[in-house]
């Protein structure tokens, strides 16, 4: 019986790759059809190199790109978009503001009201319509990708992970790190404890048919590929998953290491993380709406006043809720 189940299982898995292949084949030809948005200009030049450069948006429109415009990134959302009858209209309309090198910038606001598209277009995912994005002083239409994806460190609420071992899933974020700089990223990322207690350690293969991360460990992990990628711009999609205090507090420690003196732009949902930031952008309505630190816009009572007293304070005592219930 054993020597038949062992091809039957072997066809069957032969199956699911063949069908992965067509698939794959398919998703390809899609994308043949597609134009390119982003284009390397002719005229490139390099950012400069382990310096943290400012981010300035200066009068910046934005809408995403119709179906026959459309670019790689925006191809799902534009097919649901399409499926559900909508059209796309400007997400930003105007939108100036300014982040110093090497501080932090924490964007909040409503759903829906641009702040993940602020990060995209940081990454250059997209070009505005109208209007500037500079990293460094340069228009990022005038920076070559590679110098551009250097620079860009992002990290996102679900940290994509290759089936294979933890070890390939990092050396992906600087293929030359010596196995004593792997140990030191984790460690900073507060992720290595757990990877030494595996029995196989960075050898481990993890995915969905590996050893399973949990959501915290996942963060960590891409915390510990920020910081082998050394990048002088953070792009932070702060997790809005509810971690358990340990966790959380863990992330919390790793992501201080990994935004120390490195220009960063954060979609905020943590109190602590707003507290801290240097400067708080409030997106809405297509633009900045308010500009300030913590203190100044709660004095000021308007829509940050507005949202911090919804969301992170308990209106019978007016104390702040525990941190790792908010959402922002
Ligand atoms: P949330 O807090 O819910 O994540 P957000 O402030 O980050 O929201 P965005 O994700 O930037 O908001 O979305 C702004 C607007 O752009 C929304 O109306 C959204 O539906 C639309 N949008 C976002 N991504 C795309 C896309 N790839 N293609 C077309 N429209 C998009």
């Amino acid at each position: 019986l054993q020597r038949l189940f062992g091809p039957i299982t072997q066809l069957s898995g032969l199956q699911e790759t063949a069908q992965t292949v067509v698939v794959s084949f398919s998703r390809i030809f899609e994308l043949l059809d597609l134009k390119p948005l982003i284009r390397e200009s002719p005229d490139a030049v390099g950012l400069a190199k382990n310096v943290a450069p400012d981010i300035e948006f200066d009068d910046v429109s934005f809408r995403y790109p119709t179906a026959d415009e459309v670019s790689l990134a925006s191809l799902e959302h534009l097919r649901s978009k399409r499926e559900s009858g909508e059209v796309t209209a400007d997400v930003l309309r105007g939108t100036s503001f300014h982040v110093r090198a090497g501080t932090l910038t924490a964007l909040v606001g409503p759903s829906g009201a641009g702040k993940s598209t602020i990060t995209h277009l940081v990454s250059r995912l997209y070009d505005p319509n109208s209007g500037s994005v500079r990293v460094g002083g340069h228009d990022l239409r005038d920076l070559t990708f590679d110098s551009l994806r250097e620079a860009v460190g992002v990290v996102s609420q679900d940290a994509y992970l290759f089936h294979d071992t933890i070890r390939e899933n990092l050396l992906y974020a600087r293929p030359t790190a010596t196995e004593e700089e792997l140990v030191e990223a984790c460690r900073g990322a507060q992720i290595w404890d757990l990877i030494d207690s595996l029995p196989r350690g960075l050898d481990t293969v993890t995915g969905d048919r590996g050893y399973r991360m949990s959501g915290g460990e996942k963060q960590r992990l891409a915390i510990a590929r920020l910081l082998l990628k050394e990048p002088t711009v953070v792009v932070l999609d702060e997790a809005t998953a509810h971690l358990d205090s340990e966790s959380e507090a863990a992330v919390q420690r790793a992501l201080k290491t990994a935004l120390r003196s490195r220009t960063s732009l954060v979609i905020a949902h943590r109190l602590s993380t707003i507290r801290e930031a240097d400067q708080i952008l409030v997106i809405d309505g297509g633009g900045v709406r308010e500009r300030g630190t913590h203190d100044e816009l709660l004095a000021k009572g308007g829509l940050y006043a507005e949202l911090y007293h919804t969301q992170f304070s308990d209106p019978a005592s007016n104390a702040a809720k525990p941190e790792i219930e908010v959402e922002f």
